[in-house]
């Protein structure tokens, strides 16, 4: 059996809709309601709503976190086997919001090497202005550092980042050596 779905105007078979269960007041019995638009629709329907009603997302959040609760188990099997099946198009997303922000952060920060001006934005870095030498450095997170602290960030390129770094490092060790030194006088 084909339905008119009443948002696309398109005829699709009787499985693609949703159908209500509600109980007629009269004698209590189940009956069912086919929903006037596909299932496609939707989705879409509610994705839309969803980005657009701050309320209606706070409640389908709490919504979806009694139901994670109530079922880990199968939430969990769900969602490992949706994250495989869609892993390609995750790792695009995550990639092309991680250059978009890259690109407005480098802008942000006047878009070329402070030493030498090169402007391509393929071989500028993000400097700590104030060196970091022995502190755990973790650069998947520096763009969220950049975002938080800009002021301590400048833009360098490749080969000026590798210059000044080499000699942040070698004034640390003619430092050390020289604390060293004076330590071990008697
Ligand atoms: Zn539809
Ligand atoms: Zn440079």
């Amino acid at each position: 059996m084909e339905f008119t779905c009443a948002r696309c105007d398109k005829k699709k078979n009787i499985d693609e809709f949703f159908t209500k269960k509600y109980i007629t007041k009269k004698n209590a019995k189940h009956k069912y309601r086919l929903f006037k638009i596909c299932k496609e629709c939707y989705y879409e329907k509610r994705k839309e709503r969803y980005r657009q009603d701050s309320k209606f997302r706070e409640i389908s959040k709490e919504r979806s976190k009694i139901y994670w609760r109530k079922n880990r188990e199968k939430c969990l099997q769900k969602y490992k086997e949706w994250y495989r099946k869609n892993w390609d198009k995750l790792r695009l997303q995550r990639v092309t919001k991680i250059n978009l922000e890259r690109e407005s952060l480098i802008k942000m920060l006047g878009g070329k090497c402070k030493v030498c001006s090169i402007k391509d934005f393929i071989v500028l870095e993000f400097d700590h202005i104030k060196p970091i030498l022995n502190a755990e450095r973790n650069f998947s997170n520096i763009l969220r550092e950049v975002k938080k602290y800009p002021e301590k960030f400048q833009l360098l390129c490749a080969n000026c980042h590798r210059r000044k770094t080499l000699n942040e490092l070698q004034e640390y060790y003619e430092k050390r050596a020289e604390m060293l030194s004076k330590v071990r006088k008697p």
